[in-house]
C-alpha cells in the first residue's frame, strides 16, 4: 500500500467543497479549475493524483518541474502543469519547454525573454501575470499601480498570451480584499481568469470569481520543506 494512498480522497474532499461554493456563489462547476500543488512532494504523490483521474497541477520551481513531470507527462500526455512560483530569465526555456502555463510574469525583462521563446515557435502556453496585491517587498509580482501598464506592455508590445491574473495575497492578512483587487484589475482588462486561493481560503476566492484555485497541502499534505517566498 501507497504512502500516498490519502490524496484521492483527499483529491475528493477538496473537489467536493470547490463544487460546494461554486454552487453558493452561482458559478458554473466547471468554471474553477483545481491546481494541485505537489511541490516538495514526489512523482509517486502526484501519480496517485493522476490514477484518482486529475490531470491538472502545480510546481513553483522549475528544476523540480522538470524532474518529475516528463516522465509522468509521457504516460499520461493530457495532464497540464502550471509554474506559479518565481522565474528566473535564465530558466525561461525550460519552463517553457515544461510546462502548459506560467502564472508568475512580473516584469519585463521576463516578458520579454518569454516572448523570445515563444517566436521560436512550436509551443504554445498561456500566461498569468502576478501582482503584489500587498505590496509586500519579499514578493514577487507587478505592483497594482503599475499593473494596468504591465498587462497592456504584455499584450500589445510583446503580444505575450495573457489569460489572466494571479496572486498571494499576504499570509497575515485577510485575503478578501487582496482577492477583490485582483478581480477588478483583471476586469478592467477583460481578462477572463483569476488564479487565487490556497489550502486555507480557496472556498473563499471562489466566492471573489477564482477560476483557478492552487491546493498543495489540503491535497498532499504537510511540505517537510519549506523552501520559498511563497509557502505560508
Ligand atoms: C505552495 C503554493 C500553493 C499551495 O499552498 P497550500 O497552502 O499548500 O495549499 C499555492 N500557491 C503557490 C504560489 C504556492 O507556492
Amino acid at each position: 500500500m501507497s504512502e500516498y494512498e490519502h490524496v484521492a480522497q483527499h483529491l475528493g474532499e477538496v473537489k467536493a467543497r470547490i463544487a460546494a461554493a461554486a454552487q453558493a456563489w452561482q458559478r458554473a462547476a466547471d468554471d474553477v479549475h483545481l491546481v494541485a500543488v505537489g511541490k516538495t512532494h514526489p512523482a509517486e504523490a502526484i501519480e496517485a493524483a493522476l490514477n484518482a483521474g486529475h490531470r491538472l497541477f502545480g510546481e513553483n520551481r522549475v528544476q523540480e518541474a522538470a524532474a518529475k513531470f516528463p516522465a509522468l507527462r509521457t504516460r499520461y500526455p493530457d495532464l497540464k502543469l502550471h509554474l506559479i512560483g518565481p522565474l528566473q530569465t535564465n530558466k525561461i526555456k525550460q519552463a517553457v519547454e515544461t510546462c502548459d502555463a506560467i502564472e508568475t510574469l512580473d516584469r519585463d525583462k521576463l516578458a520579454q525573454g518569454i516572448a523570445a521563446e515563444l517566436a521560436k515557435g512550436g509551443k504554445r502556453i498561456d500566461l498569468f501575470i502576478q501582482v503584489n496585491t500587498g505590496e509586500e517587498e519579499q514578493k514577487a509580482g507587478v505592483l497594482p499601480r503599475e499593473a494596468d501598464d504591465f498587462i497592456r506592455r504584455c499584450r500589445e508590445e510583446y503580444t505575450l498570451p495573457i489569460v489572466g491574473l494571479m496572486c498571494i495575497p499576504p499570509a497575515e492578512e485577510h485575503p478578501a480584499p487582496h482577492f477583490a483587487l485582483l478581480g477588478e484589475i483583471a476586469k478592467r482588462h477583460g481578462l477572463q481568469q483569476l488564479s487565487m486561493g490556497m489550502s486555507g481560503d480557496y472556498e473563499l476566492a471562489i466566492q471573489f470569481g477564482a477560476t483557478h484555485v492552487r491546493v498543495g497541502t489540503a491535497i498532499f499534505g504537510a511540505r517537510e520543506v519549506i523552501n520559498t517566498q511563497s509557502s505560508p
